[in-house]
């Protein structure tokens, strides 16, 4: 049976389940970015495919809210670029750091080849809901809402479906599947009952997460503000800025013990034009502390069991990059493995081992990043728990004076960070036609 659910956030109240022995081909662990745009594509593909979210809607404290390039050229593709237009939303086309030596632009994505210069900043369950009413079209795609998966199925070794709570009614369920895809993040419950350990990096920081008021004469786009030990990242909201303040990993029982007070006036003293309004702050419960990892698994997949995104490869917070990259591994999952499964309704070992062959490489390439990222910067400046420098005077750093004496070179960051290694392209099965007055083309 298939049951399509309603795609509001605040809806799907209740799992429609799917038979006393209940059976899909497919089976999505988690309806983040990956597994919605996995669960997608093997829709358009035919496959039956049931996708398993353990909440009732895609509302969450925190979702990173950006839609990279290649994901918008992606919905292009998919036929979905003119209804995720008509979704509100701002555009970040370019990223300025704020250093003691001035305000400078670092990242400018009007430089950027193809149909989409910006980042999109969309509330992501907008996102996730769009994704979710497209494939709901497709007859062949369930998504189970409040479905807690707790295990997994196995036979002779072999995954075969995974074992899940109804969260509304506290039942126990058992789903098979020819194929079980892991999508449920850094915390995956699936990646555990593998018994799969991922390798873990070490990260320096955690990051508290909150919102100040914006004015509309405030600078436009994203603002980095970096001094010696202290860090933090504004989002353009809109009327808010979406603020991430960076401290040191353990730091935050410590810190909150000074009060409130110390972070406004350590964003007070960072960012001296938000003074006027860091009292809108009024306790600890404006701010969320968001647990930073970074880590990846050696081997990507087991017999009838394949993990991707965050699953595989938790990714921290630097660039802003995690979604693309979870994004590109469900549409390179969904091309390699579609043809078995549409021909034998399954997916052989050496097929997932392809989808791991195609994705690990940008996948180790956007970590090294990052990992040189928190050795080289963040982790010396937030092991020392230095007070704000008194004044705002200094050098520019040698790379960021050439960005601006060649202002061409500012479409490099652009690039890695909105498009990223390895874009991955629908494949021609996926996609359909623009409504007219659409922007997607044919660029096969
Ligand atoms: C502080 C911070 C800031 C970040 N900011 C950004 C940013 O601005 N831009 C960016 O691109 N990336 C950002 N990232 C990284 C990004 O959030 C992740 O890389 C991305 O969300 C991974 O997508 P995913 O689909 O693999 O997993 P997730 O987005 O984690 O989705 C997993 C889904 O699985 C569900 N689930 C979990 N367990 C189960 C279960 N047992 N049963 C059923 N469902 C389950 C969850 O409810 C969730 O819906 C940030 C990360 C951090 C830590």
């Amino acid at each position: 049976m298939v049951s399509h659910p309603s795609t509001g956030p605040g809806t799907g109240d209740t799992i429609q389940h799917m038979g006393k022995n209940e059976r899909t081909t497919v089976a999505v662990v988690g309806g983040g970015p990956a597994g919605m745009v996995m669960g997608l594509l093997l829709a358009r593909a035919g496959v039956e495919v049931t996708v398993l979210e353990k909440h009732a809607d895609f509302l969450r404290d925190f979702r990173g809210d950006t839609v990279h390039a290649s994901t918008l050229t992606l919905l292009d593709d998919l036929g979905l670029g003119e209804r995720f237009a008509a979704i509100p939303q701002r555009r970040l086309d370019r990223v300025a750091a704020q250093l003691d030596g001035g305000l400078v632009q670092i990242a400018d994505m009007s430089r950027l080849p193809g149909a989409h210069q910006h980042i999109a900043l969309v509330p992501q369950w907008d996102f996730l809901d769009l994704l979710a009413a497209a494939a709901a079209d497709e007859p062949s795609f369930t998504l189970l809402r409040r479905a807690d998966v707790t295990g997994l199925l196995r036979e002779s070794g072999r995954v075969t479906g995974v074992r899940y709570t109804d969260r509304a009614t506290g039942e126990e369920h058992e789903l098979a599947a020819a194929l079980t895809v892991a999508c449920d993040g850094r915390h995956s419950a699936v990646r555990t009952a593998a018994g799969l350990r991922p390798r873990g990096f070490g990260v320096p920081m955690d990051v508290w997460w909150f919102r100040l008021p914006r004015r509309a004469d405030d600078v436009a786009g994203g603002l980095g503000r970096f001094t010696a030990g202290h860090f933090c990242v504004l989002i353009d909201r809109g009327d808010q800025w979406q603020c991430a303040y960076m401290i040191r990993k353990g730091s935050d029982a410590e810190l909150r013990a000074k009060g409130i007070g110390e972070l406004r006036r350590r964003m007070a003293g960072l960012v001296p034009w938000l003074g006027d309004r860091v009292d809108t702050l009024e306790s600890w419960d404006d701010v969320k502390l968001l647990d930073v990892r970074l880590d990846r698994l050696r081997r990507w997949f087991a017999d009838g069991l394949l993990l991707i995104g965050d699953a595989a490869h938790a990714m921290s917070p630097v660039g802003g990059v995690g979604i693309n990259l979870a994004v590109a591994d469900a549409v390179a999952a969904a091309r390699i493995l579609a043809p078995e499964l549409r021909r034998g309704g399954t997916a052989s070992t050496a097929a997932l081992r392809r989808v791991q062959l195609r994705r690990w490489w940008p996948t180790a390439l956007v970590q090294g990043g990052q990992r040189l990222a928190h050795r080289a910067v963040l982790g010396k400046a937030l092991s020392a728990d230095q007070d704000l420098p008194a004044t705002t005077t200094g050098t520019l750093p040698l790379p960021i004076r050439i960005t601006q004496r060649f202002p061409l070179l500012q479409g490099i960051p652009a690039r890695l960070v909105a498009i990223g290694p390895l874009p991955e392209r629908a494949p021609a099965w996926a996609r359909r036609p623009t409504p007219p007055g659409g922007t997607a083309q044919s660029r096969d």
